[in-house]
């Protein structure tokens, strides 16, 4: 194959890509099931903004990657999704640094584990911000520019706790419930607009977040990490298995895809058939 025939097929290949053109945010994607959402539709072809916290070296060496692995723009929001104002700043960041927005990833999210009467005040309502109010937030200032255009893809990531409860997770469970009433309203005003609002729901995904409850938990129950693991995390979880990031990247691309244009107001579980029981 010579120089013009490799660079026709990198073209043809590209060209294929689901979501070439486009602009995704995804919000909390400096690690986890966001970074995994962030590499996949990346793959597909869009642009990508991230936003979360961390080391910056080391998210500079996340973005600088995945650009370079991808050949797409990748971009970098410091935005503080505890903060009401910070819907409309990503948003606006985006459309100044990679172009107005089509794709909105709701997926910041911090965890607190603690029984009701002794849940700190200010967990609750740093929960209730980052995990639910922050997507309210982030759609309202991104769908003008969605409903100007005519087509849009929201993905809202709640999780099994967005569909059932566990104890100890109250503000958890209040959030993720929250997220999934909402996203169903947006799928309603949005349903003749060309835009789509759709739900992830995952059970236990091996990532930071888990990592930390399970030393949560283990204080809590004043029980080995490994039953943390067996008895508590995965009891619930009836195929024993931890999601993979990439697993949750592969299902929110097919969601932002064109096939997926009659799919709105879904909550979909990738949860090892918890919920199913
Ligand atoms: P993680 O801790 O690995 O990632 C969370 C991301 O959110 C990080 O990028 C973090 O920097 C960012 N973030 C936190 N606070 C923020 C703020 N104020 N402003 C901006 N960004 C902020 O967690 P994860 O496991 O990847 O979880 C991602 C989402 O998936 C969360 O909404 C979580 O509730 C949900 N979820 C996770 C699991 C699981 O098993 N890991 C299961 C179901 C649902």
């Amino acid at each position: 194959m010579n120089i013009m025939e490799v660079s026709r097929t990198t073209d043809a290949a590209a060209a294929k890509r689901s979501l070439n053109g486009r602009v995704a945010v995804i919000t909390g994607s400096t690690s986890g099931i966001g970074l995994g959402i962030a590499e996949r539709l990346a793959a597909e072809g869009a642009a990508i903004v991230l936003n979360g916290f961390g080391d910056p070296r080391e998210i500079e060496m996340t973005r600088d990657r995945i650009a370079f692995e991808n050949n797409v723009p990748v971009v970098y929001s410091t935005a503080d999704l505890s903060q009401a104002a910070a819907g409309q700043e990503l948003i606006s960041f985006a459309a100044e640094a990679v172009g107005e927005v089509d794709i909105l990833i709701n997926n910041a999210g911090i965890q607190h584990v603690a029984p009701i009467e002794d849940f700190p005040m200010a967990k609750w309502d740093a929960i209730i911000a980052i995990n639910l109010s922050s997507a309210f937030h982030a759609v309202r200032a991104a769908l003008p520019g969605m409903k100007r255009r005519g087509w849009g893809r929201i993905v809202n990531i709640a999780s099994a706790h967005g569909l059932v409860a566990s104890p100890y997770k109250s503000a958890y469970v209040a959030a993720k419930h929250g997220v999934v009433g909402l996203s169903k309203t947006i799928a309603l005003e949005t349903a003749q607009a060309g835009i789509t609002c759709n739900v992830i729901c995952p059970g236990y995904v091996w990532t930071p977040l888990v990592e930390k409850q399970i030393e949560d938990q283990a204080r809590t129950h004043s029980i080995p990490r490994d039953k943390v693991v067996t008895d508590i995390l995965l009891k619930a979880q009836p195929n024993k298995r931890f999601a993979q990031t990439d697993e949750i990247g592969a299902l929110a691309a097919f969601l932002c895809s064109e096939s997926a244009a009659s799919i709105t107001g879904a909550s979909i579980p990738v949860d090892g058939g918890w919920t199913a029981q």
